[in-house]
């Protein structure tokens, strides 16, 4: 590993470092890149590209305001689509630097970071919590403080008043939040029916909810507002 003039191994420095590592394994154990298929890489440089940070407000009905890094489509959608099907977790470091980004994009003064719970049978089926795992790459210390209380079916086949009345008070907190400023995360912001009961759960233990961040928005439902101007190409 190298360092900087001045001894020090900067983040830049871990990210080639990781990257050389990665072209290593790839010899050992070949992969395909995780958006596109191309050969030998975790992700290819084009895919990478896609995964910077492009905020994008939203405003659930109930008024939630999210903050989505990403659109849920192209590279982008396969890319999350292998880390949470797949088992592709040999994204998850870059999708921790999206997330990161966007989490501070969101958080102004001290907050907690709540990842949104997987459900149970979702987390038998993976045998890993998509969400606490990208939070944990990002070093973000989530405050695991919601916990999924029953059963759901499925949200893939539903539409958006289902999704809400199948979630519907299927979330509580573990504890009293009163006193405390959180921040949820998601990874996915498709109807919002999701993050919404999270925040009904929160706010019913008496937490003051600053908004929600996804890694990416579904732009089928949500329009959004880009926060600022689009740093790479698109597809
Ligand atoms: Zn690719």
């Amino acid at each position: 590993m190298r360092a900087d003039h001045a001894g020090r191994v900067t983040p830049q420095l871990l990210h080639l470092a990781r990257d050389a590592l990665l072209d290593a394994l790839a010899v050992i154990s070949p992969v395909e890149c995780a958006g596109c298929g191309e050969p030998d890489r975790s992700l290819c440089a084009a895919c990478r590209r896609q995964l910077v940070l492009r905020p994008t407000e939203s405003t659930l009905p109930g008024g939630l305001l999210v903050t989505s890094a990403l659109r849920y489509e192209g590279a982008v959608r396969r890319v999350i689509l292998a880390f949470k099907e797949s088992n592709r977790t040999d994204v998850a470091g870059a999708l921790a630097r999206t997330l990161e980004g966007v989490v501070r994009e969101a958080s102004a003064g001290p907050i907690d970071i709540v990842p949104v719970p997987t459900s149970r049978s979702a987390w038998r089926r993976r045998g890993y919590d998509p969400v606490a795992l990208i939070c944990d790459c990002a070093g973000l210390r989530p405050l695991r403080a919601l916990v999924q209380t029953r059963s759901t079916r499925s949200q893939k086949t539903l539409g958006a008043t289902e999704r809400a009345s199948n979630l519907a008070g299927s979330m509580a907190a573990r504890r009293r939040l009163t006193g405390r400023k959180i921040l949820l995360v998601d990874d996915v912001l498709t109807t919002g029916a999701t993050l919404a009961e999270a925040e009904r759960a929160a706010r019913q233990a008496g937490a003051e909810i600053a908004g929600a961040v996804t890694l990416a928005f579904t732009p089928r439902y949500y329009g959004g507002e880009r926060k600022s101007p689009v740093t790479s190409d698109e597809h």
